[in-house]
């Protein structure tokens, strides 16, 4: 969701939370999975026109209602024994007390994986797109893709979806360099202090997180970046060292 987010795709999420099993925060949509749980997806969904939202548990995905609509999904393919490794090592950490033996849950998960992509695949409504876990970021560039009749809808001018996957390309290719280095509070204040003034700056989109009209990037991220800059030069990148030898940007 991030790698999507960051090359320009509106993301809906309800807020970005982090804990200790995931400092990088996750991008869940409660109030979604919920909707499909008691019937209210419909309605729910049509506030959600053009937005690209994710779906943890794939039994859900059955009980989103077409109505007329059409849904892009990015299928993520992930060997069910690692994904129950993963799961009961969360479950416990977050203080289970019981939970079935890895190869019981790794079955139950193939079994119900094999289900929604059964009914995905012969439902016309649900466009799929299929991309091992293990291989995402060679798939990005199919992803956005995919996802561009969503991006379409949006109503600003922004550059194109090419441009934009460059752009963050880029730009994490310079963060990765640099260690992944992150921008300072301080410099971090004095960014988003400067973004939000400027005529650029799009507060509604990406769910409210911001984007940069210019570049067409999450100014979430991009703000976050040390070695992003503005692309019209209003604010500059700042160099990895830490925070009381870095100079004033
Ligand atoms: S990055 Fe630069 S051009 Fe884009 S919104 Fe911020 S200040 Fe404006």
């Amino acid at each position: 969701m991030r790698l999507l987010r960051d090359s320009g795709i509106p993301i809906f999420y309800q807020g970005e939370h982090f804990d200790e099993f995931n400092p990088q925060g996750y991008f869940e949509a409660p109030q979604i999975m919920a909707a499909c749980m008691n019937g209210s997806a419909d309605k729910v969904l049509d506030s959600l026109d053009g937005l690209t939202f994710k779906m943890p548990l794939p039994h859900h995905l059955e009980k989103l209602p077409a109505n007329g609509r059409e849904f892009f999904v990015i299928w993520m393919d992930r060997y069910p024994m690692e994904s129950a490794i993963s799961l009961r090592k969360l479950n416990f950490a977050r203080g289970a007390k019981f939970q079935p033996d890895p190869e019981t849950l790794a079955a139950n998960i193939e079994r119900v994986r094999a289900r929604a992509l059964e009914y995905l695949t012969a439902t016309p409504a649900f466009h799929i797109l299929r991309v091992p876990q293990s291989e995402l970021d060679s798939h990005v560039p199919a992803m956005i893709a995919h996802l561009r009749p969503v991006s379409e809808t949006l109503s600003h001018p922004l550059p194109t979806a090419r441009e934009m996957l460059s752009n963050f390309g880029s730009a994490a290719h310079r963060f990765a360099r640099a260690g992944f280095a992150t921008t300072s509070p301080k410099a971090l204040a004095t960014r988003e202090a400067t973004c939000r003034a400027c005529p650029e700056w799009d507060a509604a989109a990406l769910n409210a997180t911001g984007r940069c009209r210019k570049c067409g990037c999450s100014t979430w991220a991009k703000l976050r970046m040390a070695t992003e800059s503005c692309p019209i030069g209003k604010w500059k990148a700042v160099s990895a060292a830490p925070e009381a030898t870095r100079k004033p940007e």
